[in-house]
């Protein structure tokens, strides 16, 4: 569909409580909104959040390089060229993902929406449901141990734990959490580059008891030796968060053999064909992916869930953020029951407006 007009604004969410990672806190929810506007009267919405800590962009930085570079390099463009369409973004201006994600994924859900399908169809048409986790912040370990267990009374079958901030406490959390739900549930621990390599080992191995599913980004993102050095000494499944942005770092880390899994996000990567192009690269070599988010609203939320049900190895969701936040913007599209979102025959992502 031929784009008329892509426009970026902001938006800002107050939190039900502060999220507490190993390099901040964020107590309010401020993310980008994209409207990409179709000749035919149609439009397709996108998002992201600032993440200024992993990829660089600050919100300021992406509503301008979105308003004032990328959409006048765009505008005038079939949407369904994405192949085109992701070339002249890489031309203009090299990185800033975050705001390239934005509006890749405004435009394949205005794609889908003027086709009248699903986007999860357009992408592959894998499946209908994914179940995301939910992640705990950092906190005392009885905390995270109570907010654990309120968290499977809510039905999740997953917990990601946030650590990376002091190896003793970050034993006694995970001991805490595991003691609380019994062994039914998953854990999966985030250490957001939180460790050095030998701390990193040991800390892990000293968790083995507890059943973890697998750890993120143990080291810094920078440290591919230190990676693969953890993913050669431990048997928990390690995963790339981080250190993968692009799909060169996905076919780097794989070369490198430098961990087991990888975590996609639309804003490190600039949107759902530089994920599909991770993706089809992890499968190649075998490798399962798991779909994370920054904390989004349902406008960018939703485009992931979509990508991860056309995709046979997107195995595991990190898709919690839009639960985070005290009220819902965003009219349309699939919400989360008992941990699971089930896609609809809504045309596009189903988002139908942001109230802003
Ligand atoms: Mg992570």
């Amino acid at each position: 569909m031929k784009i008329t007009k892509i426009e970026a604004v902001t938006i800002e969410v107050p939190m039900k409580k502060p999220f507490r990672v190993a390099y901040g806190t964020t107590s309010v929810a401020r993310n980008i909104i994209v409207y990409a506007y179709g000749e035919n009267g149609m439009t397709g919405i996108g998002g992201t959040a600032g993440p200024v800590k992993v990829t660089g962009d600050t919100l300021e930085s992406i509503k301008y390089v979105i308003n004032e570079v990328l959409a006048p390099a765009i505008v005038g463009s079939d949407s369904t060229d994405m192949e085109k369409i992701t070339a002249v973004m890489d031309s203009v201006i090299v990185k800033n993902t975050a705001a390239k994600a934005a509006v890749d994924m405004a435009l394949y859900d205005l794609t889908a929406k003027s086709a009248g399908i699903p986007l999860y169809k357009l992408l592959g048409g894998y499946k209908k449901t994914l179940e995301t986790d939910y992640t705990l912040g950092i906190d005392e370990p009885e905390i995270m141990a109570y907010e654990a267990m309120e968290l499977k009374d809510k039905g999740f079958k997953t917990l990601k734990v946030k650590v990376g901030e002091n190896t003793v406490k970050d034993i006694e959390r995970i001991k805490n959490i595991r003691k609380a739900v019994g062994y039914n549930i998953k854990i999966r621990i985030d250490a957001n580059q939180g460790w050095k390599t030998k701390e990193a080992i040991r800390t892990i191995k000293a968790l083995e008891e507890y059943d973890i599913e697998l750890v993120e980004q143990p080291v810094p993102f920078w440290d591919i030796d230190g990676l693969a050095k953890v993913t050669r000494s431990v048997d928990v499944p390690i995963m790339a968060d981080e250190a993968c942005h692009t799909p060169q770092d996905a076919l780097m880390l794989i070369k490198r053999e430098a961990v087991d899994l990888i975590n996609i996000k639309l804003p490190k990567c600039g949107g759902i064909f530089r994920a599909l192009q991770i993706a089809h690269i992890a499968a190649s070599a075998g490798m399962e992916c798991m779909i994370g988010c920054m904390v989004e609203t349902r406008a960018s939320i939703l485009p992931a869930v979509h990508l991860a049900c056309g995709v046979k190895n997107i195995t595991r969701a990190d898709l919690d953020s839009a639960m985070y936040l005290k009220e819902d913007p965003v009219i349309g599209g699939a919400t989360v029951e008992n941990a699971m979102f089930t896609l609809g025959d809504e045309p596009g992502t189903g988002v139908k407006t942001v109230s802003i």
